[in-house]
């Protein structure tokens, strides 16, 4: 079996992480849509560990939806990743609406995390006594 070092997604230029993830102009159509919180030359400048991992850690809300833009973020590296198998190893058509498919994946994180704030813990006062003394 032949592998290709091309990406398989825009056939332009030679597939790596970085490309695949963040420059090859799918992620970059879908960050662009996202809106990340950074201006564009920082977030299509930084390397591909700082990128991760400052995005990841952003702690400001989306401009889209009142979510984190860290849990954003992950849920597009992924959707991308995924996307990007579909073409490479089940040959899709790679067509699908990835920033629906972002945010509705981030909305169900968040919800779900919401959800669980509510505590089942409760405390309950206790006290000893002395037993008495015969
Ligand atoms: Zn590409």
């Amino acid at each position: 079996m032949e592998v290709s070092s091309m990406c398989q997604l825009c056939r332009e230029s030679s597939e790596s992480i970085l490309h695949v993830l963040r420059d090859c102009h799918v992620a970059h159509n879908l960050w662009t849509s996202l809106s990340p919180p950074m201006a564009e030359s920082i977030f299509c400048g930084l390397k591909s560990s700082e990128w991760l991992r400052q995005n990841c850690c952003i702690s400001k809300t989306s401009p889209i939806l009142d979510i984190r833009w860290g849990i954003i973020f992950s849920f597009g590296i992924w959707t991308l990743w995924l996307n990007r198998n579909g073409v490479v190893l089940r040959h899709e058509n790679g067509q699908r609406n990835l920033k629906s498919d972002v945010l509705a994946k981030a909305m169900e994180f968040a919800y779900i995390g919401r959800a669980n704030r509510t505590s089942t813990r409760r405390q309950i006062a206790i006290s000893w006594r002395f037993p008495p003394l015969t």
